[in-house]
C-alpha cells in the first residue's frame, strides 16, 4: 500500500485544506495538533494587521513589516484514551485521510490512532468556516472508542497567543472567561490595538443524550480550556461540537460582548452546515466552471474558484470589510498576509465577472487608502497616489527593504521599485468599470484612483531633453520580471503609465462636462489646470516604449537584448501584450511570444497562467494547454514545499483566467463582450457563466457550437461571438454554431 503522504507532507494539505469565508481564514490543521516545525495552525482574520517589534539581535535597520496577526485559535481538541493523549508522536496513527468538500464548503478528516496500551480509537470530524454567518465557525468531532471501554479524557482549549514559526508575538492576552459550557478568549494586538474575541459554545453528546457530568475548567498560560471525564463504551459514538464566534474591535464596539451574543444565537452544528452549504449552493450556481473531457483540469479549475471565494465572498460585501486578497490569501505565514497587484490583474477578473459586489469591495481596500497613496508619493518626491507594491492595513509600503539571504541580509527595492502596481490598480478599476457599467462607481471611486495615479506618473515620468518633442524616461524600477532590478523604461510599466495617463485624460475631459461637482473636486484635490493637463498628455505622448519595428519585438527595459542575464522570471512584455491589445498585432505579438516564452522561468506562480493566454491569442494551442496545466494545477498539485505557507492567490485567479477568458475566449472589450472560445483537443464541453453590465450569461460551449443563455431580468447587452456583434437581452437564448 502506497505510504500515506499527509503527515509528510502535512503543511501542504493544511494550507490547501484552508477554509474561509473572506473575513476569517483557518488552515486545515488537525484539531490536535500543536505548531511546530509539521504544523502550523493558524486562525486569521482580514483587516487585522499589526507590526511585530524586532526581535533580540536583529539590526536595527530590519523594520519588520506590518502583517496579518494570528488571531487565537478556538479549534484545538485533544482525547486521552485512558492510556495516551491521541497526538501524533504520543499514538500511532493507523490511517488518516482528508476529504474537501468544495460543493459544501466542508473539511472532514478521518484518523485512527491506536495508543501504547493497543487501544484503538476513531476520529471522525468536520470543520466549516461559515459563509452564511461571516462571525461563525463549527468544528463536529465524533470520537469511537473501537476496541476498548473505560475512563477517558476530553479537552477542548483554546490557544491563546498564536505565532507564526518565526515566534514573535503579535498579540496580548485581553481576557478570558469560562460560562458554564462556553468559553471566552480575547487578545489584543500590540502594536495595532485591534481586540480580537472569540467565544466557543460546547455540547458533548453520546446519541441524542448529553455526557453526563460537567466539565472541569483548564487554564493555562495562553489558554483555557474544558476537560470532561467520561466512561467510554467500546463501539459507542461520543460528539463534540464546538460553535464558535469570532470578532474584532474593528467591526464591533464592544467585541467581547458581540461574541456573546452570537455564540448563544449559534444554531447548533447541523444547522450551521447547512446553511453554510446552502450559501455554497449559491455560489457555485453562478461560479461553477464544468469542463467535461479533462478531469484534472475540471478539478483543478474548481478548486481554483472555492478557494477565490473563500478568500473574498459576499461576507466582505455583506461586513463592508476594508480588506483586499493577501498573496497568500488567508491560508498562511507567506508575505505576511501583504497585498499586492496579484488582486488587481489576477483576481480582480473574476470577481468582476461572477461577483462584483464582492469585487467592488476589493477596490474599496485602495480606495480608503488613498490618503496613505498620497503620502508614499509624496516620500518619493511626487505628486499624485502611489501604492505600495505590498500593502498590508493602513495602506503604506510594507515592501521590507532588507530580505534574510543565509546568515546576512540583502538589500530588496521593490517598495521603491515596483512602481507599475499603481497603474495596476488603476487598470483594475477600468477593467471593473468596464465588465459591470457601473457609471457611479466610475465617478465615485474610479475617477479619483485612476485620475490621482496619472498625477504620479506624471511626475515619475521625466523628460529626457527639453523641448517640444521630449522623450520622457521612466527610471529606476523592476517590472513584473523581478530578476532585472534598477533598470530603465521597462516597457511594461511604461505602456501601462502611458494607458493610465491616457485614461486619465478621458475621464478628466468627460467628467468636466457631465459632472462638473465631481471634476471639480479632484480638480482641487490633484490640482488639475489645463497647463497641467497638457503637461500630461506630452507626457503620454513621449513617453519611451522600446520598440523596434523592423524585428516587431519590445525590449523588455532599456538594454535588456545586450544584458548578460537574459533569463527573466515571469510573463512581463507578454503580459502586457495581453493586458493592451492597442499594443499589439497579430504579427507582433507572435514574435514577442517567440522571443520570450523560451527565456521564462516562471519562477513565479503568475507566469504560466499568462504564458497560456498569450499562447491561444496566437494560436499555438498546444503549448497553451501545456502552461494551462501548470497555471491551473499551481496548488492542487504538491510542488516541493512552495504551498507551505500557503496559496497562490493570483494563481488561483490566473487558473479562472486560463478557463474563463483563456479557452472561454471571454474578454471585456471597451463596448461589448467578446467571446471566442477553442477548447483544447481533450475537452468535450466548457460550461460557464459570466455576469456582464448587469446580466447574468451562461455559456455552453461545444466543439460544434457556442450557446448563451441570459438570466431572466432586465436589459441588453452587446456580444461578439466568434467576430459577430450580436445583442442579448435577458432571458433569451443565442445559438452561434462554428464556423
Ligand atoms: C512575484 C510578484 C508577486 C509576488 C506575490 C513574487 O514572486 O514576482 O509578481 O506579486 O510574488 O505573489
Amino acid at each position: 500500500m502506497a505510504e500515506n503522504p499527509i503527515p509528510a507532507h502535512r503543511l501542504y494539505y493544511e494550507s490547501i485544506m484552508t477554509l474561509g469565508n473572506g473575513y476569517v481564514g483557518v488552515r486545515g490543521s488537525p484539531e490536535e495538533s500543536r505548531p511546530g516545525r509539521s504544523s502550523l495552525p493558524l486562525v486569521l482574520v482580514a483587516e487585522v494587521y499589526d507590526r511585530p517589534g524586532r526581535r533580540p539581535g536583529e539590526p536595527r535597520k530590519f523594520r519588520r513589516p506590518s502583517r496579518l496577526a494570528p488571531a487565537p485559535n478556538p479549534l484545538p481538541v485533544v482525547f486521552h484514551d485512558g492510556s495516551r493523549p491521541l497526538v501524533p508522536g504520543k499514538a500511532e496513527v493507523l490511517s488518516e485521510s482528508l476529504t474537501l468538500d468544495m460543493k459544501r464548503g466542508v473539511l472532514a478528516r478521518k484518523v485512527r490512532y491506536r495508543s501504547l496500551a493497543g487501544r484503538i480509537t476513531s476520529i471522525v470530524t468536520r470543520r466549516i468556516v461559515s459563509q452564511a454567518r461571516p462571525h461563525a465557525l463549527g468544528v463536529r468531532v465524533a470520537i469511537t472508542p473501537v476496541n476498548y471501554s473505560g475512563p477517558v479524557t476530553l479537552t477542548s482549549r483554546m490557544d491563546g497567543l498564536p505565532t507564526y514559526p518565526d515566534r514573535v508575538f503579535q498579540t496580548q492576552e485581553f481576557a478570558r472567561a469560562w460560562d458554564g459550557e462556553t468559553l471566552l478568549y480575547a487578545a489584543r494586538t500590540r502594536q495595532s490595538r485591534v481586540i480580537i474575541a472569540e467565544a466557543v459554545r460546547h455540547s458533548l453528546t453520546c446519541g441524542d443524550r448529553a455526557v453526563e457530568g460537567l466539565p472541569r475548567r483548564t487554564d493555562g498560560k495562553s489558554g483555557i480550556g474544558l476537560t470532561w471525564r467520561f466512561e467510554a463504551r467500546r463501539g459507542h459514538t461520543y460528539v463534540l461540537e464546538k460553535q464558535v464566534a469570532l470578532d474584532t474591535s474593528v467591526r464591533a464596539k464592544d467585541p467581547i460582548r458581540s461574541v456573546r451574543a452570537l455564540v448563544a444565537e449559534s444554531p447548533g452544528y447541523a444547522r450551521l452546515e447547512r446553511e453554510h452549504a446552502a450559501t455554497w449552493a449559491e455560489y457555485w450556481r453562478d461560479a461553477d466552471v464544468e469542463i467535461q473531457g479533462d478531469r484534472l483540469a475540471r478539478t483543478a479549475v474548481r478548486f481554483c474558484v472555492f478557494h477565490l471565494l473563500q478568500a473574498a465572498s459576499r461576507c466582505n460585501a455583506a461586513l463592508g470589510l476594508s480588506a483586499s486578497v493577501p498573496a497568500k490569501m488567508l491560508s498562511g505565514p507567506g508575505y505576511g498576509g501583504h497585498v499586492f497587484w496579484d488582486t488587481e490583474i489576477y483576481m480582480l477578473p473574476f470577481y468582476s465577472q461572477e461577483f462584483p459586489d464582492v469585487a467592488e469591495s476589493l477596490l474599496r481596500y485602495r480606495s480608503d487608502r488613498v490618503e496613505a497613496a498620497a503620502r508614499n508619493a509624496a516620500d518619493g518626491g511626487c505628486a499624485g497616489l502611489r501604492f505600495p507594491w505590498e500593502s498590508a492595513g493602513d495602506g503604506r509600503e510594507e515592501c521590507p527593504r532588507w530580505l534574510p539571504r543565509g546568515k546576512g541580509y540583502f538589500r530588496w527595492r521593490g517598495g521603491e521599485q515596483e512602481v507599475h502596481i499603481t497603474a495596476d490598480v488603476a487598470f483594475g478599476f477600468w477593467q471593473h468599470y468596464l465588465a459591470t457599467g457601473r457609471r457611479e462607481f466610475l465617478r465615485e471611486c474610479a475617477a479619483e484612483v485612476i485620475i490621482g495615479a496619472a498625477a504620479f506618473w506624471a511626475d515619475r515620468a521625466r523628460p529626457g531633453a527639453s523641448g517640444r518633442n521630449a522623450v520622457y524616461e521612466i527610471r529606476n524600477v523592476i517590472g513584473p520580471d523581478e530578476y532585472h532590478s534598477s533598470v530603465n523604461n521597462s516597457v511594461y510599466t511604461n505602456a501601462m503609465a502611458r494607458w493610465n495617463l491616457v485614461k486619465a485624460l478621458e475621464l478628466a475631459d468627460e467628467l468636466q462636462r457631465t459632472c462638473p461637482a465631481a471634476y471639480g473636486r479632484l480638480a482641487r484635490r490633484f490640482g488639475l489646470t489645463g497647463r497641467r493637463l497638457a503637461g500630461w498628455r506630452r507626457a503620454a505622448d513621449g513617453l519611451k516604449i522600446n520598440f523596434d519595428s523592423r524585428t516587431g519585438l519590445y525590449e523588455q527595459f532599456d538594454g535588456y537584448f545586450a544584458h548578460e542575464r537574459q533569463d527573466i522570471k515571469q510573463a512581463d512584455v507578454l503580459l502586457m501584450l495581453y493586458l493592451l491589445p492597442e499594443m499589439r498585432t497579430a504579427e507582433v505579438y507572435r514574435r514577442n511570444f517567440d522571443r520570450y516564452h523560451p527565456v521564462t522561468t516562471h519562477g513565479s506562480s503568475l507566469s504560466p497562467c499568462i504564458h497560456a493566454l498569450a499562447a491561444l491569442d496566437v494560436e499555438r494551442p498546444d503549448q497553451a494547454y501545456q502552461y494551462a496545466r501548470q497555471a491551473f494545477s499551481m496548488d492542487c498539485v504538491r510542488r516541493g514545499n512552495a504551498t507551505d505557507s500557503g496559496l497562490h492567490a493570483a494563481a488561483l485567479g490566473g487558473g479562472w483566467m486560463a478557463a474563463v477568458a483563456g479557452f472561454g475566449g471571454v474578454r471585456v472589450m471597451p463596448d461589448c463582450l467578446r467571446v471566442l472560445p477553442s477548447l483544447p483537443a481533450r475537452w468535450r464541453r466548457l460550461q460557464f457563466s459570466v455576469a456582464y453590465r448587469g446580466l447574468r450569461l451562461r455559456f455552453d460551449v461545444t466543439r460544434g457550437s457556442l450557446v448563451v443563455r441570459a438570466d431572466p431580468g432586465q436589459g441588453a447587452v452587446c456580444l461578439e461571438l466568434f467576430g459577430k456583434r450580436r445583442t442579448i437581452a435577458a432571458g433569451q437564448r443565442l445559438r452561434v454554431p462554428r464556423e
